[in-house]
């Protein structure tokens, strides 16, 4: 079966799932919508991706510009197996009720909706089995797909304990003018713990986690410091083991030279990868350290696509075409995603 999807909203995420769903040999992209005929629009054309009104009502707006349309999204809601809404968060849940419950269209949902607009919370690895055959999933965030990537494996090796952790948020994405700080280190949320623990229990709801989180002036990633109690204990070797074996996640060496979230990004750059996008998790070798029954390590998260492989195995996982094994492989082949391991070996 080829999937038929749908993409609502075509900004930092939207974009990046389109052009992952071209890659994909099991799916069709039927279309993205636009809110406005911006430069964005323009780039939609270039990509040969047919272009949609998310706002019916502008439809003079696309005229003025020159820009023809092939329709309103209600038109592609109903062209689409499914569809994923990347629009702005907290509007995703007005889109459900307005445009696919009506139509009966599955959906997929990203991290900004909250957890009770969908059956399920997804991150595949852990998962995708509950994800199977539903109507309605939702990807989680960037910073809870990371924590989820590294604490699953932990808690399969060793069991989890608790957890602590804090997120060095990045104040915005590198096209965003209207966000910041530009000079500040701002707690958010003010009132402890931030939101991030519980969005880990939706889908590993055993696991005691606390989170803390600041953002700083930086548009290219987040990093994590991350705390676990191991249930089992382990040494620092056992730790890298697992790591070093766990699908999308690498390891990167400080001692090699990469000492910050502007590496990590340099790293992505080399690889040639487009828009310099890390769909891997990156924990610092050097930083993981076990001490009694503790664990410590910092890893970066690059927001803007680190969700994107979670939402090609969500679209599977939905429409109930593969196993979650064949899933991830192919959406870890079609992306390019690294083997894991020790980068650079
Ligand atoms: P974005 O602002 O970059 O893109 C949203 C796009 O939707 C914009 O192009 C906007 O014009 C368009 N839009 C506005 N109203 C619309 C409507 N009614 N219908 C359809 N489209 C509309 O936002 P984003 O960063 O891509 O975020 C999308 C979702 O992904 C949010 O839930 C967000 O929380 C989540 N997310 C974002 C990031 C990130 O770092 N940017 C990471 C993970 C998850």
């Amino acid at each position: 079966m080829v999937v038929r999807v749908g993409i609502n909203g075509f900004g930092t995420i939207g974009k990046r799932i389109a052009a992952a769903v071209s890659k994909q040999p099991d799916m069709t992209l039927v279309g993205i919508t636009k809110a406005s005929p911006d430069w964005k629009a323009w780039f939609a054309k270039r990509y040969n991706y047919p272009l949609f009104l998310a706002v019916p009502e502008k439809i003079e707006d696309f005229k003025k510009a020159g820009i023809e349309v092939e329709g309103t999204v209600e038109d592609l809601v109903s062209q689409a197996d499914v569809m994923v809404d990347c629009s702005p968060e907290k509007i995703g849940a007005k889109n459900k009720e307005v445009l696919y419950l009506p139509k009966n269209t599955k959906a997929i949902f990203e991290g900004g909706e909250k957890a009770s607009v969908a059956d399920v919370s997804f991150v595949s690895l852990c998962n995708y089995d509950e994800g199977v055959g539903k109507n309605y999933i939702r990807c989680v965030s960037c910073n809870t797909t990371g924590l989820v990537r590294s604490l699953y494996q932990l808690d399969q090796a060793f069991g989890i304990e608790r957890v602590i952790a804090t997120m060095v948020r990045r104040g915005a994405d590198p096209h965003e003018i209207k966000r910041g700080p530009i000079n500040a280190i701002v707690i958010d949320p003010p009132t402890l713990p931030s939101h991030h623990g519980p969005d880990v229990k939706t889908i590993m709801p055993h696991v005691n986690i606390t989170t803390f989180a600041v953002k700083v002036p930086t548009t290219i990633s987040h990093l994590h410091c991350v705390t676990v109690d191991l249930k089992n204990g382990a040494t620092t070797e056992d730790v890298i083991d697992i790591f070093a074996k766990s699908p999308r996640i690498i390891l990167l060496s400080a001692e090699k030279g990469i000492r910050s979230t502007a590496e990590v990004i340099e790293f992505a750059r080399d690889l040639e990868r487009p828009r310099n996008d890390l769909y891997e998790l990156a924990i610092w070798l050097e930083s993981i350290k076990v001490e009694n029954k503790t664990l410590y390590f910092f890893q970066a998260v690059h927001q803007e696509s680190i969700v994107v492989p979670n939402n090609i195995d969500a679209l599977r996982a939905i429409t109930s075409t593969t196993t979650k094994e064949e899933s991830i492989s192919l959406t870890n082949k079609t992306l390019e995603i690294l083997e894991p391991g020790i980068y650079p070996p």
